[in-house]
């Protein structure tokens, strides 16, 4: 198919993409496939008013309700899947099945919330007072502002919709300025469950903004957001957390991550391989989750570099929209150019560098590709310790799992982790509080991929935030505490006595 048919299977006019100031371009070949009027800074404030005036009406239509527009959604997702999927292809580059994968991550977390949406339980707690009822109750807590990465253009946001819809919040969504054209597909997609839904959804529940940081920055800055989600890099969080912190708001923070897997000897060496080769290379290494650093016992070190060389020589790089493709281009030249700078610093610093080179034939001409890095580095040094959304992988070699853990351990960042081992010891004490620190941690899977039912999110510079599944929905409400005096009598708490 080509570039324009793309843009018009998934609903987007000639009209709507052309004579603006955001040039989108698509990592494929670099063609310009869109120019798009951006929001103005000077509407934000009616958007913000306009989320408010929906919260007041949203937060009392019932929960289930509120369930039934997110069921439509997912209707309305399953409807569009080709032709957002192949969307998601053109504008990030991902490959055909990780396209189709995105947005059935969409679909799934809209399954998850439709249950939610007759979950969200309070609690009954014991009162010391006789006479007394004590309760817990959730709340909607307002409008809910999404600011979300180029590398998951949509499901990422779908996470955040799908739980603040049920939660009774509206929502402000604002893509990356790389990829605003998945989110006005997906986002249409939206607006058709919303009006087959009818009156009881406001004017105004969801609302897509288009446009860069400063766009981003006046949701961040606003009181009348009470939850900003905002996914992306490290240095943006850094940004971003304290100024919401700073208006009394709650942040969710997704940040970047610098993600380990440790290889013990017993290890399922083909089983590790396949883990391996799928989580650094898959998506070209642009996942948060991607694998960056393999920490292998120096035992299976010499065996297991060998199979990966083996895997990686056989990598098809090329056109992602080909179904053979498993490696697609990295999202622009500057992302490629990164990552060999990064590769230099490495060889500098002992590393010794297997592919890692720009590839220019048989592939679209004007996209960033390159062929997926590994890395043997003597120690974790700095550039080892740095997140480049790249494919590259370091390996590195270790004696003891303490000594394993504690290099895994060792970086800034704290999101996903592995251990490959068919020891029972090993995988628990990974496991274990005195494991890995990270918000995610695996054994015998890689550490991309989640599914929707877990919680999703890091420690340390990844931010701290949870998204998705299990209780991440309470970060999407307000929490009360309520205690009813059914008696005839005034008790106070820890017996304190105040007669008068
Ligand atoms: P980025 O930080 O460049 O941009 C992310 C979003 O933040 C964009 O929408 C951007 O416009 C916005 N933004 C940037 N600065 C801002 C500011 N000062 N105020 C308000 N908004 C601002 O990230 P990217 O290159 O799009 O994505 C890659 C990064 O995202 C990687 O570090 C990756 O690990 C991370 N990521 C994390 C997760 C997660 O769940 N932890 C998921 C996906 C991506």
């Amino acid at each position: 198919m080509t570039h324009s048919a793309i843009l018009s299977a998934a609903g987007l006019t000639k009209t709507e993409l052309a004579g603006g100031s955001l040039v989108v371009l698509s990592p494929i070949d670099g063609a310009e496939i869109a120019h798009l009027t951006e929001t103005a800074l000077a509407d934000m404030p009616s958007v913000i008013a306009r989320a408010q005036q929906a919260f007041a009406l949203w937060r009392t239509v019932p929960a289930p309700r509120r369930g039934e527009l997110v069921r439509m959604l997912g209707e309305e997702l399953r409807k569009a899947k080709a032709e957002l999927g192949a969307l998601v292809t053109l504008e990030v580059g991902k490959i055909t099945s990780e396209g189709l994968g995105e947005v059935q991550e969409m679909i799934d977390i809209c399954d998850f919330a439709v249950g939610l949406s007759r979950q969200l339980y309070g609690l009954t707690i014991a009162s010391e007072r006789p006479g007394h009822r004590m309760a817990e109750t959730w709340h909607p807590i307002g409008p809910v502002g999404i600011i979300s990465a180029f590398n998951f253009p949509v499901a990422v946001w779908s996470w955040n919709a799908a739980l603040a819809l049920v939660c009774g919040n509206p929502i402000i969504w604002k893509p990356s300025e790389k990829s605003p054209l998945t989110a006005m597909a997906a986002h249409r997609c939206l607006e058709r469950a919303i009006a087959r839904f009818g009156d009881d959804a406001p004017e105004g529940l969801s609302q897509l903004v288009i446009g860069g940081p400063e766009i981003g920055a006046a949701l961040v800055d606003s009181k009348a957001v009470p939850v900003l989600s905002a996914t992306g890099s490290t240095r943006m969080g850094a940004f971003v957390g304290p100024k919401v912190l700073a208006r009394w708001g709650r942040p969710i923070l997704e940040l970047g991550g610098n993600n380990a897997m440790i290889v013990a000897p017993s290890a399922d060496l083909d089983m590790a391989v396949r883990a391996i080769v799928f989580s650094a290379v898959g998506t070209a290494g642009q996942r948060c989750t991607s694998l960056r650093r393999l920490i292998v016992h120096r035992d299976i070190r010499a065996t297991l570099v060998e199979k990966l060389r083996a895997a990686y020589a056989s990598l098809p790089v090329g056109d992602p929209r080909n179904g053979a493709t498993l490696v697609g281009p990295l999202v622009d030249g500057a992302a490629r150019a990164a990552m060999i700078a990064q590769l230099d610093r490495a060889r500098g610093e002992g590393g010794v560098v297997h592919g890692g080179t720009p590839v220019s034939e048989n592939v679209p001409q004007g996209g960033a590709y390159i062929t997926p890095a590994l890395v043997e580095m003597p120690r974790q040094t700095e550039t080892v310790r740095a997140e480049t959304f790249a494919p590259i992988l370091y390996v590195m070699e270790y004696e003891t799992l303490e000594e394993a853990i504690e290099m895994q351990n060792d970086v800034p960042q704290g999101l996903s982790s592995c251990i490959f081992t068919l020891n029972l010891r090993e995988a628990e004490t990974f496991l274990s509080a005195a494991g890995s620190d990270c918000g995610i941690a695996n054994v015998n899977i890689g550490p991309s991929g989640a599914e929707i039912g877990g919680a999703f999110g890091g420690e340390k510079e990844t931010g701290g935030g949870r998204e998705s599944g299990s209780d991440a929905w309470k970060g999407y409400m307000r929490r009360q505490t309520s205690t009813v005096n059914y008696s005839a009598e005034l008790p106070l708490a820890q017996g304190v006595r105040f007669d008068i």
